[in-house]
């Protein structure tokens, strides 16, 4: 199925919107969940090592080594001391229940070592308490024995690892781990004093993602559909020129070459095909023009001969004839007939030639023979009408040709102007070398060209002004055949003229040295 110009660039258009779009929307969600995650991390570790240099500091004040977190206690009425859960911070401090062992638990009830730990652990909850985000802290001493724990993570506690070293690189590491059914991004991190983890949930950064994937999900159809429409419009506002020189070339028929596509304002592609369509327009009228020219041209050279022969042949027939008389009709009639068979081989060789069938065999020549061949051949001619033909032949210039078809050609020139010449005429061939070039110049002192007929000489049928050489034979196809054969060959012809005092045709070859 083939869809139309406009359908097919639309739907490029949008693909190519969606392929760019999606690729944005994953892109932009992996770069915003990398950035999220990375922040997270960031975070967890400065945490840590906020807390480690708390530590490390008040470790290094109190000289003694880490102890578990004391509870804050008051006395009840039996003067038991309880945890004291009213005063406990946001935090609430380290309880020692199960994750604890028996040993620390009796450490921490005891008054001098809480009086020991107060100040890191102070320190630690004044952190914590300047901290908005709800970390989930663990703190462990060098034996692994849980030292703290945050109160959002009671009853439970984080892993402990026992392969992280605070000497080397595997001093710490990231793991996922699900506390109370939450997904938590957890940080553990050995340093000298003790084993620090911190969790923080990673609902947010998925609640993040999953509102950022929604806006994706909406945008995407809605930019997809307005991109898709713009696509359409646009593909419909460049098409239009195109329609408009589709309709605009429909109407041109053979009737109405002379007709032009409408030129666009804007100078763009669509003007240049305008204007390239104008041209080939403008040729096709120009050979439509010549084709009916010389169907004209040929149907009136045609007819004069065969109405002479046709009037022949009526006088022969009405009337008994004496065999003189016979002869005489017939001769006539043979002349005629040999002119018609001239005309129709001229006009065959002609078309031939246009439709590029004439094969031109090139062999190396010697142009001054063929000239001295001619002039000799045409000599005869000159004397019967009492001319002087004079030549003057540089000998041995060679040129790479067809024989016949030059021999042809040189002496429908040579032939012409003894043809215009009047009697006592004198005509001049001149063969010389000119830079590399063999140029042949014809010159008569004959009746010449107007200037205004010299452009056309060279057309089909052309004879300049039929009534002044009436007595002259031909048909107007010499020059045309003159000058096929010699473009045919990439020499060139020109002609100089003054009217009743002569002609002069220039033709030039291209010398072939060695
Ligand atoms: P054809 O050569 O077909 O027998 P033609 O001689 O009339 O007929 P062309 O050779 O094509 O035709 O010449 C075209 C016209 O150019 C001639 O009819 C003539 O008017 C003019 N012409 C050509 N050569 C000369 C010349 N040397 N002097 C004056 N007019 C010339
Ligand atoms: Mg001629």
């Amino acid at each position: 199925m083939k869809f139309s110009l406009r359908t097919r660039l639309t739907a490029w258009y949008s693909m190519i919107v969606m392929v760019t779009l999606t690729a944005l929307g994953v892109i932009a969600y992996f770069a915003v969940s990398n950035e999220l995650n990375q922040n997270l991390d960031v975070s967890l570790v400065r945490v840590a090592s906020s807390l480690d240099r708390i530590i490390q500091k008040k470790q290094v004040e109190t000289q003694k080594p880490l102890k578990p977190a004391p509870l804050r206690k008051k006395k009840t009425r039996k003067g038991k001391l309880v945890p004291d859960s009213t005063k406990r911070d946001s935090f609430a401090f380290f309880r020692q229940n199960d994750a604890l062992n028996s040993d620390s638990l009796t450490e921490a009830s005891d008054s001098s070592q809480e009086e020991d730990q107060n100040p890191v652990w102070s320190a630690v909850y004044e952190h914590i308490l300047l901290n908005s985000k709800n970390y989930f802290i663990q703190i462990a001493d060098l034996n692994n024995q849980v030292v703290y724990r945050s109160e959002n993570l009671q009853p439970d506690s984080l892993p402990l690892f026992q392969n992280l070293d605070a000497e080397t690189n595997d001093s710490k590491k990231f793991v996922p781990y699900t506390l109370h059914s939450q997904q938590l991004r957890l940080y553990v991190g050995k340093t000298k004093f003790a084993q620090i983890s911190i969790g923080y949930t990673v609902e947010e950064i998925r609640e993040t993602l999953n509102s950022l994937f929604s806006y994706l999900l909406i945008a995407f159809p809605i930019v997809v559909i307005f991109s898709t429409l713009g696509g359409w419009f646009l593909a419909k506002v460049s098409l239009q020129p195109v329609d408009d020189i589709t309709r605009s070339a429909q109407e041109i028929t053979a009737h109405n070459l002379s007709r032009r596509l409408p030129m666009p304002l804007a100078n763009d592609e669509i003007a240049r095909l305008t204007a390239t369509l104008n041209q080939m327009i403008e040729r096709l009228e120009a050979s439509f023009i010549q084709i009916r020219q010389f169907t004209a041209d040929a149907s009136h050279e045609l007819r004069t001969p065969l109405a002479i022969l046709m009037g022949e042949l009526e006088v022969a027939l009405r009337s008994p004839k004496s065999a003189e008389q016979y002869r005489n009709i017939m001769v006539s009639a043979q002349e005629e007939v040999s002119r018609l068979s001239q005309v129709v081989r001229n006009l065959l060789e002609l078309s031939k030639a246009e439709s590029g069938q004439v094969k031109i065999d090139m062999v190396r020549l010697s142009v001054s023979n063929l000239i001295i061949d001619i002039c000799e051949d045409i000599e005869l001619l000159a004397e019967e009408k009492n001319q002087k033909l004079e030549m003057i032949i540089e000998p041995d210039i060679m040129i790479l040709g067809d024989k016949n078809r030059l021999h042809q050609a040189f002496l429908n020139i040579v032939e012409n102007a003894v043809k215009y010449t009047p009697e006592r005429g004198s005509i001049l061939v001149r063969l010389l070398r000119e830079s590399g070039y063999a140029v042949l110049r014809v010159s008569d002192t004959g009746i010449g060209i107007p200037e205004g007929d010299l452009p056309h000489i060279f057309d089909r049928f052309y004879r300049v002004d039929k009534a002044r050489s009436q007595d002259v034979q031909g048909n107007g196809l010499g020059l045309a055949i003159v000058k096929w054969i010699i473009e045919a060959h990439h020499g060139t012809i020109s002609v100089e003229s003054i009217v009743g005092k002569g002609t002069i045709f220039t033709v030039r070859f291209k010398e072939e040295l060695m």
